[in-house]
């Protein structure tokens, strides 16, 4: 037997929604901000809620900061938001790697920005890649070097000068790979906008001639709005690139997958029909929170148009949908 999902509901009584949970899971971007501005009534809100006991719990699938980063963008916001309460995609990817005991001595390798780096520093792990690929080159010649460690790189040196130069190119190529192989255990792929076709074959490498390295992607947005004046190439396109050259399917640790509900249900010992997630998206937030067997509230305030949510094709409805969150602070029974 199968269940068909009711439509969504406007939302008429929001006390009685809050009153139901003792959680509220907030996506980001379209929800608390958009960009770098604050949509309206957010501290309002937040307080509230907080004043009533709830657990405030802030997700976003935007990997390029960490949660301290974050935490300085609601402190500039004026929000009373602790980086504990904060969980990004990057930090996901670092948390990931910890819970399956990821070995400290292997590298991963990072498609992505700053804040991919910063979670895997803070939870002790090695990696190579960021940003500092974002200028290099692939050079089409047998001396060609992935020049990341420098112990990989002098053994690489060192066993040019000692060979004979007119070593086969394919004894060097094995040589090459065998060092990749055996430093890098993972390959994290995020949203990178220095993403280049170095970085591309660095990844592939890593992952289709190791078959036990991972393949990570914080999320898997098609595209993000980065500006109002048009929609900008997402995460899934940087792990779609990896996805194309390795034939794998990655691992994802932000929205919609389980991992990051599950994370928290388990910290914070909270029952997940206890939480309402609200999101502006319906692929990632809206699909988050069912996946996870919570009550779900769509806003409006984001990229999501209710002639979008109330199209025959969109298979995906919430509980509810509303304008903004600060509905919550006039949305009360007549
Ligand atoms: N990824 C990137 C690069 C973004 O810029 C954004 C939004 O700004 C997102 C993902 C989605 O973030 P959120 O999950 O907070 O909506
Ligand atoms: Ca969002």
């Amino acid at each position: 037997s199968f269940t068909i999902k009711a439509s969504a509901q406007p939302l008429k009584n929001a006390e009685e929604l809050i009153n139901s949970v003792e959680t509220f899971i907030f996506d980001c971007d379209g929800v608390i901000w958009k960009g770098d501005k604050l949509i309206d009534g957010v501290p309002e809100t937040l307080d509230m809620l907080r004043s009533k006991g709830k657990r405030l719990v802030f997700v976003t699938n935007n990997s390029t900061k960490s949660r301290k980063q974050y935490g300085k963008k609601f402190e500039i916001f004026g929000l009373n938001v602790n980086e504990e309460e904060i969980f990004a995609s990057s930090f996901a990817a670092a948390a990931y790697l910890k819970s399956i005991n990821f070995p400290k001595d292997k590298k991963v390798y990072v498609i992505g920005e700053d804040g991919i780096l910063k979670e895997l520093e803070l939870a002790g792990f090695q990696y190579l890649g960021g940003p500092d690929d974002g200028g290099k080159k692939i050079e089409l010649k047998p001396g060609f070097l992935m020049e990341h460690d420098k112990d990989v790189y002098f053994f690489l040196v060192l066993y040019e000068c000692i060979s004979d130069l007119s070593f086969s190119n394919s004894l060097y190529k094995i040589k090459k790979l065998h060092s990749i192989l055996i430093m890098v255990g993972a390959v994290v792929v995020g949203f990178d906008r220095y993403f280049n076709y170095y970085k591309i074959q660095y990844g592939t490498l890593c992952i289709r001639e190791n078959p036990g390295c991972l393949f990570i992607a914080t999320n898997r947005d098609a595209v993000t709005h980065l500006t109002d004046a048009q929609e900008w190439a997402g995460g899934g396109s940087m792990v779609g690139a990896i996805g194309g050259s390795t034939q794998r399917e990655p691992l994802v640790v932000g929205k919609p997958s389980t991992f990051m509900m599950d994370y928290l249900a388990d910290k914070f010992g909270i029952l997940k029909s206890q939480i309402c997630m609200v999101g502006d998206r319906l692929d990632t937030d809206i699909l988050f929170g069912q996946n996870g067997g919570c009550k779900t509230l769509l806003v409006l305030s984001g990229v999501t148009t209710l002639p979008t949510l109330q199209n025959p094709n969109n298979s995906i409805q919430p509980d509810f949908y509303t304008n903004k969150i600060s509905d919550f602070l006039s949305l009360k029974p007549a």
